[in-house]
């Protein structure tokens, strides 16, 4: 039987990229992003593709209400959920604290933080009902190392971090696996909201090294999602060659 995994942020990045494996991988999905224009290209590209059924909830993850409506009102062979990834996140600017914007601070602790810790609180009584759930929590180097203009954005998958480990802590021995996948540099639409649309800013964050790709996350999540039942990959932290040791400062290499 396929599994069925929810997973947010798919219209883009490393939620596509691990749409797209799973898809490949006999998952049926439930695809959470905002921009239902882009969801529904994924759905009939994927469902043209593979084996595989796809179900599109458009919604901003931070209206909880909303979202708990749209599972509740699944049909019930959706309701089924084994997979949690827990992917809908970004950075915004990236400023000195002293010039930051108290705004994108909230926008980064309502989205990265307050909104993964909701949709892990209505998933997880559909986990719970199901054998061999797994939730996977998109953390990132900043969850491991702060660096500069990156208080606030590290602040969030530090907290990632701290949560990840509680749920761990209080759900494996209850059949659910908890795992973080810790990027660092992707090349993915991140780069182009942190510069708040600036397209030439953007580029400019994956000019001087090769980074990242999605697919080389997505990866990773199907490493930690097809590990046999008695192991639980508890933390991957991949980065490119050059963020190798993280303290290295990456704002230095991009100038
Ligand atoms: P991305 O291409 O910008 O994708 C972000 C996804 O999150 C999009 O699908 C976006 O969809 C969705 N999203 C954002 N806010 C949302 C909201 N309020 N409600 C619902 N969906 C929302 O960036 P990405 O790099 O793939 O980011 C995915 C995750 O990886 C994030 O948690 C990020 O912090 C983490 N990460 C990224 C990097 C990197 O260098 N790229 C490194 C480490 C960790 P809509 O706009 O359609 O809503």
């Amino acid at each position: 039987m396929n599994r069925i995994a929810l997973i947010t942020g798919a219209s883009s990045g490393i939620g596509y990229a691990t749409a797209n494996l799973l898809a490949q991988n006999e998952y049926h999905l439930i695809l959470v992003a905002r921009r239902k224009d882009k969801l529904e290209k994924i759905q009939t590209e994927l469902q043209n593709n593979f084996q595989t059924k796809v179900c599109i909830l458009a919604e901003d993850i931070r209206n909880t209400m909303d979202l708990r409506s749209a599972i509740e009102k699944l049909p019930e062979e959706w309701k089924h959920i084994q997979v949690l990834i827990n992917n809908a996140g970004l950075g915004l600017a990236f400023d000195s604290v002293d010039e930051a914007k108290l705004e994108d601070w909230e926008t980064m602790l309502d989205t990265n933080v307050k909104s993964l810790i909701s949709v892990t609180h209505i998933l997880l009584p559909y986990l719970l009902k199901t054998e061999d759930a797994h939730i996977i929590n998109i953390g990132s180097t900043a969850a491991k190392q702060v660096k500069k203009g990156s208080s606030v954005y590290s602040a969030t998958k530090f907290a990632v971090e701290a949560f990840t480990k509680g749920l761990r802590i209080d759900l494996l021995d209850k059949g659910v696996k908890v795992t973080q996948i810790n990027p660092g540099v992707v090349e993915t639409e991140f780069a182009l909201v942190k510069a708040k649309g600036n397209k030439e800013l953007a580029e400019k964050s994956y000019s001087n090294f090769t980074p990242l790709y999605p697919d080389d996350v997505a990866d990773a999540i199907l490493f930690a999602l097809s590990r046999p039942k008695h192991v639980n990959i508890n933390d991957i932290l991949l980065t490119t060659i050059v963020e190798a040791d993280i303290n290295t400062r990456i704002d230095k290499i991009i100038e």
